[in-house]
């Protein structure tokens, strides 16, 4: 079976809705940062560099030149959502959001039936969960996608993320019920986490309750402050084999009404640093689909406890 089949993927979940294809259409903001520019942190997140998944070129573009710039992408589809994905793409005054959402939700270039926000959970004040929200009342299909990358709070201080899982908890929990659906991003091989923490994470995401995952992999990039640890031979991205159990692992954890928007992710060299398997935006993917086409798909253990062998990750298990 392929990997569709055995996991409810972001595109079949939109195939199965709006009977026909829908895509993300990537577009940039121009948006910052709080946790680079020092409002709550400076140096960003630990394993961070934009560059490696945003075209700076890009992002100076107004929405309008960048729709038509891909007006030969857009007429491959039908209907799209606009993903907001680079930096924090709610870290702006709402009037600055409502402007650009807008452009994009009234382009007249394509149809697009809603909006995908990539943002950090700490940077959604009320202002934009009402402004999100008036989209959804509009029949706007609004995405909110939340990165958290791990549920444990000493991860989140050593990854510098300047934020805690309780934030994360309090804004998902709002804006589900104010009809806007999240997405939480999860990195599997965070630095001392094992696969018990991503258990544990996953378990405390599913009890705040999530409409969809994005999954990947830790990257070590080039500019980022892993990637001075890397070269320093102190910490290692995890490797195909590892990735594959535990992401095959949290797919068989999670139930099959959440959508999954990514199993995995690609990046490339000269940036990424490692691991190079993930140079390949398949092979993850094959892989992911051959384990759970042998060992079961999304959802086959939801009703497992959570157990772990391994030990998580503890103030005590930290030496640096
Ligand atoms: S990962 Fe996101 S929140 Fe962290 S520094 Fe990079 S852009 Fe900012």
């Amino acid at each position: 079976m392929q990997l569709h089949e055995l996991v409810n993927t972001i595109g079949q979940d939109l195939q199965r809705r709006y009977g026909e294809k829908v895509h993300k259409l990537t577009l940039h903001g121009g948006f910052s940062c709080p946790n680079r520019d020092g409002t709550i942190g400076k140096g960003g997140c630990t394993f961070c560099n934009v560059a490696s998944f945003a075209d700076e070129e890009t992002q100076i573009q107004s929405i309008a030149a960048q729709l038509s710039d891909r007006a030969g992408e857009i007429a491959r589809a039908k209907k799209y959502l606009a993903y907001f994905q680079a930096y924090t793409s709610t870290y702006a005054e709402v009037q600055v959001l409502k402007n650009m959402y807008e452009e994009a939700l009234q382009a007249p270039e394509a149809d697009i039936v809603g909006l995908c926000v990539g943002t950090r959970p700490d940077c959604v004040p009320d202002s934009v969960l009402d402004l999100l929200s008036g989209y959804v009342q509009q029949g706007y299909e609004i995405w909110l996608e939340l990165g958290l990358q791990t549920g444990n709070d000493l991860t989140l201080k050593r990854i510098n993320r300047g934020h805690d899982f309780a934030i994360y908890e309090h804004i998902t929990l709002r804006a589900r019920a104010l009809g806007i659906k999240v997405c939480t991003h999860l990195i599997v091989g965070l630095p001392k986490e094992t696969k018990a923490d991503n258990l544990e994470t996953l378990r405390k995401v599913l009890e705040v309750g999530t409409d969809g995952i994005k999954l990947h992999g830790l990257h070590i990039v080039e500019g980022s402050t892993m990637a001075k640890a890397w070269k320093a031979g102190k910490l290692e991205a995890p490797t195909l084999e590892e990735y594959v159990d535990i992401a095959c692992e949290l797919i068989q954890r999670t139930p099959a009404d959440i959508v999954f928007h990514r199993v995995s992710s690609a990046a490339r060299r000269p940036t990424l640093l490692s691991p190079l398997w993930c140079e390949n935006r398949w092979l993850a993917m094959t892989e992911i689909g051959r384990a759970l086409d042998k060992s079961g798909p999304q959802g086959m253990k939801v009703a497992q406890p959570f157990e772990y062998t391994l030990p998580i990750l503890t103030a005590d298990k930290i030496v640096n």
